[in-house]
């Protein structure tokens, strides 16, 4: 919901993604990185080389489009919408995009027939909430989109249970988290280091979904074209580090990045089975 890694004030661009000086510095970085391999940004069209991400604890190669400021996780997750575009019907459709990322934002806007943004503190959106408690009606939307949010929430489950409850009957919700451990990992409290997660997730941790939901197909960086760049590419064996002293060593410098898209009940209702038990 905050302080994601890529959701600073680098997204978005002062001269707009077909601004004179933005070609110019296209075409430098181009130049400078003429022997870096080269990629296609399914988002603005960009081809060439991306750039990479550093900060005092990450180091991820090959991983901003220099045009839109998009990060792999928007490629893939742009992928998907694409994928979704051709059996749902967007224009009809109304949205709650939590923590919305300004490069998809201004596609969403355009797509939806209602769109609403949502934060727990940022300026700018449509709606102030709190996931585990928002105040909108039962089904008032038709796709919630939640992406890098939930690693941030403690009492998850509570917010999985409210999203679902804003959805309508036939919605749709994509909650995307960092997959940064081979299991989830609970951490004692928020980690300044990580942008505040308070859990490394793991694969598993999509099980949770399947609690809420009658059915979570998770789509992966494999399921699109590799020109596109999907993969998070860091060596992430260096864990558990001072900074994150709970985080497991994962191998390999090449990681999938991951996309479930939840749908429908489950078939037995975890909470009404309780009350009958109990
Ligand atoms: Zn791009």
């Amino acid at each position: 919901m905050r302080g994601n890694r890529h959701g600073g004030p680098g997204e978005g661009s002062l001269t707009g993604p077909h601004g004179v000086l933005r070609r110019i510095s296209e075409g430098t970085l181009k130049l400078a990185l003429r022997r870096r391999p080269r990629f296609q940004c399914p988002i603005c069209d960009y081809r060439g080389p991306f750039k990479h991400y550093r900060d005092a604890h990450h180091w991820i190669r090959d991983t901003r489009c220099p045009r839109c400021a998009s990060y792999e996780r928007h490629r893939l997750q742009f992928l998907v919408m694409r994928e979704l575009g051709q059996t749902h019907d967007f224009a009809n459709m109304a949205m709650l995009h939590v923590a919305p990322e300004p490069v998809l934002k201004i596609l969403f806007e355009r797509q939806f027939a209602v769109y609403h943004s949502a934060d727990l503190d940022r300026r700018g959106v449509d709606y102030r909430v709190d996931l585990r408690a928002m105040p909108f009606a039962d089904a008032s939307y038709d796709l919630v989109y939640a992406s890098h949010v939930l690693e941030h929430v403690k009492q998850d489950e509570r917010a999985l249970a409210e999203i679902r409850r804003v959805l309508g009957p036939s919605g749709v919700a994509l909650l995307p988290v960092p997959i940064l451990s081979p299991h989830t990992i609970e951490y004692p409290g928020p980690n300044a280091h990580e942008f505040g997660h308070v859990r490394a997730p793991g694969l598993d941790y999509f099980e949770r979904y399947r609690k809420v939901f009658g059915s979570v197909r998770v789509w992966s960086s494999r399921d699109f074209d590799p020109i596109h760049q999907l993969y998070t590419q860091e060596d992430r064996s260096r864990f558990p580090t001072r900074a994150s002293p709970h985080r497991l060593p994962m191998l390999g410098e090449c990681h999938p990045d991951y996309v479930p898209v939840c749908s429908g009940r489950p078939s037995i209702d975890i909470a009404r089975a309780g009350e009958r038990v109990g």
